[in-house]
């Protein structure tokens, strides 16, 4: 039996008001205008929900595909798709934020998941920083530093390079900083509590903040956040398992197989080009591995970033 087409999507981009141009730079993105800060790569959500581009199904949007044809997804136990895969465009900073975990946002987002993510670092500038984490000992403390606007004593940061990854868990205190572009895979949720946005305008006014779903949403006292090394040594790595998904980093020379068990699966080139069972990607393409495809093996000089369910 012939293999299933690996499937390939229209990107969703988003205009943010800290958003740049470095997409259409870097990965040559059809960007509508120069803030663009996020690019949904492949994305069943609402809020921007990718249109299939190649096979027997093309014109098909993914949560379509979704709901008609678990087949594509090995048959995977959601009632959505579970992850959403992003590329962040930070020309300036975003706001500090924290995300609910699914037991809050079900409750007080209707029905929504909550997020738990994961940053690869694409490119940044020497000295990068990223916002992770925060400083309050209590419940109490944060509060009050929130309520005095005390973020420099309230928030760390963490030194970053290109390369690194970080894990966020729901509850943690985070923002990617200007001059940071990223590969984001998340929950599939779109739900962002503002603590902080740097007092900035929007069309004249300041974006809307959510103060006290952030406190009650915070973790006290919060664990320390830290950047991984990911390495160029060609192979294959681990870059994180969680509750909700696995990541990897394939630095491809030559050849490489993926081999791992996977009800579907979500690759980034994010650099080089190469083939996928024939098929030729470059950077900034990503595509999706179906269920039951079986071993997939890249040819050329590549990183990508894989992502799959648990
Ligand atoms: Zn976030």
């Amino acid at each position: 039996m012939a293999k299933k087409d690996l499937m390939f999507f229209t990107p969703e981009f988003k205009t943010m008001i800290w958003g740049g141009s470095k997409m259409r730079d870097r990965f040559g993105y059809d960007i509508p205008a120069d803030n663009t800060g996020e690019c949904w790569a492949i994305s069943a959500h609402p809020n921007g929900d990718c249109t299939l581009k190649n096979g027997e199904f093309a014109g098909k949007k993914l949560s379509w595909l979704w709901e008609n044809r678990k087949d594509l997804f090995g048959n995977y136990d959601s009632d959505r798709f579970p992850l959403l895969l992003k590329v962040i465009d930070a020309k300036d900073n975003l706001s500090i934020q924290v995300h609910p975990d699914d037991s809050y946002a079900k409750v007080n987002e209707n029905g929504s998941l909550g997020k738990t993510e994961c940053w690869y670092i694409l490119d940044c500038e020497p000295g990068s920083t990223l916002v992770a984490g925060h400083n309050a000992k209590t419940k109490e403390e944060l509060c009050k530093l929130i309520d005095d606007h005390e973020f420099t004593k309230l928030i760390r940061e963490i030194p970053v390079s290109k390369g690194d990854f970080i894990q966020i868990e729901p509850g943690t205190v985070h923002a990617i900083k200007g001059g940071v572009m990223i590969l984001e895979t998340q929950q599939n949720s779109d739900i962002t509590y503002r603590v902080y946005d740097y007092d900035r305008l929007q069309n004249g006014k300041p974006r809307e903040l959510h103060i006290e779903k952030s406190k009650a949403v915070i973790s006290v006292p919060q664990n320390s956040v830290s950047a991984i090394k990911t390495g160029d040594e060609p192979g294959l790595k681990k870059l994180v398992t969680c509750k909700y998904y696995s990541v990897y980093k394939a630095n491809v020379k030559g050849s490489l197989t993926f081999g791992e068990k996977v009800s579907f699966a979500l690759v980034s080139c994010i650099e080089g080009k190469g083939t996928a069972d024939g098929t030729e990607f470059k950077a900034g393409d990503h595509f999706l591995i179906p269920g039951g495809y079986g071993p997939i093996t890249f040819k050329g000089e590549c990183t990508l970033i894989i992502s799959k369910p648990e």
